[in-house]
């Protein structure tokens, strides 16, 4: 039994809370951070087409033995690809490199508001053609402002089962995670430890010796406690078990509110603002 606990979606799927990302790591070295991953005991993994080793998760899988069921794999559509036309062939694409017949979730990257004349809706259709198809047991979005969300709503039929966004203690990103949780959008939250930028904060420093965790533990225990789903990457194996190590502890609320009030705003952004990020690979 996984002590990870499992998050209802929407559409009454389950997602582990916790998984392991896989951005930044180079398709050569991909195959083992994921089988190392799966030992250590993440059951869900967290690629998209961009990252470029949608290939090597997939054969990893399989490597391991375990059953496809028993791992939730998320992928995301290239920014290349938002016309239609395009996604579905690019779906196509996702799913042979994988080598499954579905994925569990998939997201639009980003919504590229100021690309594709601003229509991302009808990228999100298509998405919708890929659930009800049952190649993608979920979708959602990614790096979705509110404006965006609320545009979907008006003029879809779905919600997404989730928004993948930057949130860490130096970027809360409160509002979109707010309306998130009055809108039954899950936050799946990126760079959950900032890509270690948060790990030297004395108030972090501070509540890890209190505690006896580490730093990353703590930080990742504060996106469980507040209820988001995260996968923080590495490629070292005993990074990867410390990361996974959170279900034997908890913050008091006053530390959860402590390390919340690190949050710097606009400035505390380690990416791109999703209102003018426009880069489409050629
Ligand atoms: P992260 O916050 O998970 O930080 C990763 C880095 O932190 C590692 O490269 C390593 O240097 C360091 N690290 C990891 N564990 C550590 C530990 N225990 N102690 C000290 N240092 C440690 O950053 P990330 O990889 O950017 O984000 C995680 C995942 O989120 C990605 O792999 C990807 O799946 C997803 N992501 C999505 C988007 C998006 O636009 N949707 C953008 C960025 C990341």
């Amino acid at each position: 039994m996984s002590a990870v606990p499992g998050i209802t979606l929407n559409d009454g799927k389950t997602i582990p809370q916790l998984g392991f990302g896989v951005y930044q790591i180079k398709p050569g070295e991909t195959a083992e951070a994921v089988s190392s991953a799966l030992e250590v005991g993440y059951r869900h993994i967290d690629t998209a087409e961009m990252y470029g080793n949608e290939k090597e998760v997939g054969e990893a899988i399989r490597a391991s033995g375990l059953d496809r069921g028993d791992i939730f794999v998320t992928s995301k559509l290239n920014n290349s690809f938002h016309e239609p036309g395009d996604a579905r062939e690019a779906f196509d694409t996702t799913l042979s490199d994988l080598g499954f017949d579905y994925v569990d979730l998939f997201l639009i990257h980003w919504p590229l508001p100021t690309k594709y004349n601003g229509d991302y809706v009808s990228t999100w259709k298509t998405l919708e053609e890929f659930q009800s198809d049952g190649r993608a047991r979920s979708i959602g979005v990614s790096n979705f402002q509110i404006e965006h969300l609320e545009r979907l709503a008006a003029e879809t039929g779905t919600v997404p089962a989730v928004n993948q966004i930057e949130v860490h203690p130096y970027f809360t990103n409160g509002a979109v995670r707010g309306y998130g949780q009055e809108h039954g959008i899950a936050t799946e939250a990126w760079s959950p430890i900032a890509q270690g930028k948060v790990l030297d904060d004395p108030a972090i420093t501070q509540i890890a010796e209190k505690v006896g965790k580490s730093p990353a533990q703590v930080v990742l225990r504060w996106h469980i406690q507040r209820g988001d789903i995260v996968f923080p990457k590495s490629v070292t194996p005993s990074r990867m078990k410390e990361n996974f190590e959170l279900f034997d502890f908890e913050l008091e609320p006053t530390d959860i509110d402590e390390i919340t009030a690190l949050d710097r705003g606009e400035d505390g952004r380690t990416g791109p603002n999703p209102d003018t990020f426009a880069y489409v690979p050629s």
